[in-house]
């Protein structure tokens, strides 16, 4: 229900728009594959995922001898969720059973990053873990603060230096402060500037160098949280951010701020980083583990 509710925006335009073409055209045939071809990409499916899919639905209508549009529609959502279901543990967060777990989190500014910590931070203890959070962000102004907030709404507690301070330091803390109290969970926020590319990638591997020193087989997840609502941009953020760190998951953040949902597909078929959690909204029970079925459903239903 979340998800039909979060992909509301996606779903009246991309399915709404599908019907209708399915209305119009007596038979499948080239132009009914081209205007799907421009519903796709206005979702911001992704030029190269679209493709993909029109190459499979035609496969679909020639070996099944698909004629009726509508008798094509339910093969276009089989399509979609066999597309995301592929390689990879989509929606599962690798939380040991004993020991701590670090979870790593990147991201440009602005994308939500702060929020998704929160959240999930409410959600683990929903689950009966003990959580901490590391202010690693000490230089955009007001994010220690704003992870505080957070923190007081999931009643978790914050380990923070002053603004400035070095990433690397704050985390070497928490992680003392986490061993010490027996926490569960630590979650560690970083700073996301893209002025400087090179030094916050630089800053980035040695927050994960001293996650790695002190706790042995962490980071347990290093997630890069990307805004939906920026499409392509969302893309590249991935990309160039999975070619420097190493990415094991995505967040997917305000897909009920978009018509462009399509963009999960894009992700999930042009890059090899699992998607694990999105964001539905912006209070804090509005973060699920991505799953592909509820997703092609919240998209189509
Ligand atoms: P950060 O700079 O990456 O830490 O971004 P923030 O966590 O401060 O979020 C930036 C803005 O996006 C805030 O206004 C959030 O309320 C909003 N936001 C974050 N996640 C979501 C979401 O899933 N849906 C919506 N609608 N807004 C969100």
């Amino acid at each position: 229900e979340k998800f039909r509710t979060g992909l509301e925006k996606t779903r009246t335009s991309f399915t709404s728009k599908v019907n209708d073409l399915v209305k119009r055209y007596r038979k499948v045939d080239e132009d009914f594959f081209e205007e799907l071809e421009e519903i796709m990409i206005s979702a911001d499916v992704g030029v190269h995922t679209v493709l993909d899919i029109i190459d499979e639905l035609k496969d679909v209508a020639r070996t099944r001898n698909i004629q009726d549009p509508a008798e094509l529609k339910s093969a276009i959502s089989e399509k979609l969720a066999q597309m995301l279901h592929k390689e990879g543990n989509d929606g599962s967060l690798n939380i040991q059973s004993s020991g701590m777990t670090v979870i790593l989190f990147v991201g440009v500014n602005g994308v939500g990053k702060t929020t998704t910590i929160g959240k999930l931070a409410h959600q683990l203890k929903n689950d009966g873990k003990s959580v901490l959070l590391a202010a690693g962000d000490t230089f955009r102004a007001g994010a220690i603060d704003q992870l505080e907030v957070w923190g007081q709404r999931a009643d978790v507690d914050v380990i923070k230096h002053q603004e400035g301070a070095d990433p690397a330091a704050v985390v070497y803390d928490s992680i003392k402060a986490a061993k010490a109290r027996g926490v569960d969970v630590l979650l560690c926020d970083t700073a996301g500037r893209l002025q400087n590319k090179v030094n916050l990638m630089n800053e980035l591997e040695k927050v994960k160098r001293v996650i790695q020193r002190e706790v042995p087989g962490a980071p347990h997840e290093v997630l890069l949280v990307v805004d939906a609502t920026t499409g392509q941009n969302a893309m590249n953020q991935a990309k160039t951010f999975g070619q420097s760190t190493d990415v094991t998951g995505l967040v997917l953040t305000k897909l009920d701020g978009t018509a462009k949902g399509g963009i999960v597909l894009a992700i999930r078929h042009e890059l090899d980083i699992p998607v694990k959690l999105v964001g539905l909204g912006e209070k804090i029970d509005d973060l699920q583990p991505f799953d592909p079925d509820q997703f092609v459903y919240g998209l189509f239903s």
